[in-house]
């Protein structure tokens, strides 16, 4: 018998609506079947939010914290479930989703929890004025994130909305609803006041449905830019409050007086960690022409060893192959990988390719697959420029051992975050988001509570 996956609205699974397949990515065999979600489910999962909003935001917020606390030690007590799920939905290697993806799940409850209890207020005096601020919760904040990394960024979400004082309604992707299902299990064991947590499934028209509904108060979204630029035209009527982290199509830069094994190997993680099914994917090489040949060779080599992680979907996997298909049609060089590797599952080689134009689609669409271009550059000015040409904005990575450099070049790339040395390494108290086409405002650490509630300036004269 196949899991069934239901909703979870009031406390309550909901086992309503008619049922869609899950597939494991690693084998493509279906795993689950899902309730779909129609308008009137929706409807009821975003009244039982309403519903539930007034006490749940009149408690303080020392009280929610404790809350989220108890969320993430129950997160922990579940954590092999949560491992086993995960894996099954998305085919992440164990070890990545024992030591990153389920531990952020609990951080994020837990770091939010003591942001938000520490937070002081605002207060302005001047002589015979006093004018201070206080925040309010949104309401109901409509939480939709992608497949990726699905129960990392459906918490990073959860934790700062709910601790801020909102009530949520979910909708995972349609490809990965375990996580969500067995985190409202977890609501429901520790006694979540009904309401609180709302999770509906369903494809992109269910988020439709959920983002346009009267009764929400604001969204958080995490996907492609495509889907972001579709929300932001079904919210525009209501000017509901939007916070967007989309697509990326990232630059790297390896400087000739980088650390080439640090460079190679780091460069290796930003490419094909999770199979380059990571946002903050590097899929843009730009080398320094003294080691460009150097570099490209090691880099291709360690490439080929990679252990290949399957792709989402066939669907997904199709894609990919799409853009390895058009780079050869485009004169592309292959260093290594390029095609498609035997089922089952939808694998495809980690691929390194290199000769294409700079405005080529390979060059300048986001494939979001364990792909890169490499491409050589011959001055610091080149290279920014090179670098800063994407439409999109999200991650930018530079290799060096200059510390002038480094500095004077991280600040000028068009990113909302950029890494030194390293990469994908987070404090989770630092603003995350884009610039350009990925995204719109920023969350982490404060910046989360800013975009969960809305402030109002109280002025008082004092006679
Ligand atoms: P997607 O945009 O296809 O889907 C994301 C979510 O939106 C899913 O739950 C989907 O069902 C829902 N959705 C689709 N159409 C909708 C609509 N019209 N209204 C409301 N909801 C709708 O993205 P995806 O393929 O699931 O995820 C991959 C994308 O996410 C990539 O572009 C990647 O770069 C991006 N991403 C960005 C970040 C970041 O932090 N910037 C992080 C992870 C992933």
């Amino acid at each position: 018998m196949l899991e069934r996956v239901p909703h979870f609205i009031e406390g309550e699974q909901v086992f309503e609506g008619p049922t869609f397949p899950a597939y494991d990515p690693a084998t493509g065999a279906e795993i689950r079947r899902v309730h779909e979600a129609d308008a009137a489910v929706v409807d009821r999962a975003v009244r039982a939010a309403r519903r539930a909003a007034p006490a749940w935001a009149a408690l303080p917020v020392a009280e929610r914290a404790r809350w989220m606390r108890r969320l993430a030690d129950r997160i922990e007590e579940r954590f092999d479930d949560l491992v086993a799920v995960e894996i099954a939905d998305t085919g992440k290697p164990l070890e990545q989703t024992r030591t990153l993806d389920i531990p952020r799940g609990a951080a994020n409850f837990r770091s939010f929890a003591e942001i938000a209890a520490q937070r002081p207020a605002e207060a302005f005096h001047l002589p015979g004025v006093l004018s201070y601020t206080i925040r309010r919760p949104l309401g109901v904040v409509a939480v939709i994130v992608p497949w990726n990394l699905p129960f990392l960024l459906m918490t990073w979400k959860l934790g700062p909305a709910l601790v801020a004082g909102n009530t949520v309604v979910v909708k995972p992707s349609e490809n990965t609803p375990g996580s969500a299902a067995l985190f409202g299990e977890i609501c429901a064991e520790v006694g979540l006041p009904p309401g609180v947590v709302n999770i509906v499934h369903g494809y992109g028209r269910t988020g439709q449905l959920l983002v346009e509904h009267r009764g929400v108060d604001g969204v958080t979204f995490t996907g492609s830019t495509r889907t972001g630029s579709t929300i932001m035209k079904s919210v525009a009527d209501r000017v509901k409050p939007i916070s967007f982290e989309l697509g990326g199509k990232n630059a790297g830069l390896v400087f000739a007086d980088a650390d080439l094994d640090r460079a190679v190997a780091g460069s290796v993680r930003s490419v094909f960690t999770n199979g380059g099914q990571v946002c903050l994917c590097t899929e843009r090489l730009y080398v320094e022409r003294p080691v460009f040949e150097e570099f490209a060779a090691r880099l291709a080599q360690r490439a080929a060893e990679v252990t290949p992680q399957p792709m989402i979907s066939a669907q997904h996997r199709e894609k990919v192959l799409s853009y390895y298909r058009l780079a050869r049609k485009e004169g592309a060089k292959v260093l290594t990988g390029g095609d498609a590797l035997p089922g089952p599952g939808y694998f495809v080689e980690p691929t390194v390719v290199t000769g294409l134009p700079e405005d080529s689609r390979f060059n300048t669409e986001e494939i979001f697959g364990p792909v890169c271009h490499i491409a050589p550059f011959d001055t610091e000015e080149e290279a920014l420029e090179l670098a800063n040409s994407s439409e999109y904005g999200l991650a930018a990575t530079l290799w060096t051992t200059n510390l002038d450099r480094a500095h004077r070049v991280a600040q000028r790339l068009e990113a909302g975050l950029v890494w030194v040395n390293t990469w994908y390494l987070r404090d989770l108290r630092t603003p995350f988001g884009g610039v350009k086409l990925s995204g719109i405002g920023r969350e982490g650490g404060t910046q989360s509570l800013d975009f969960y509630s809305e402030p109002t300036t109280i002025t008082m004269e004092l006679t």
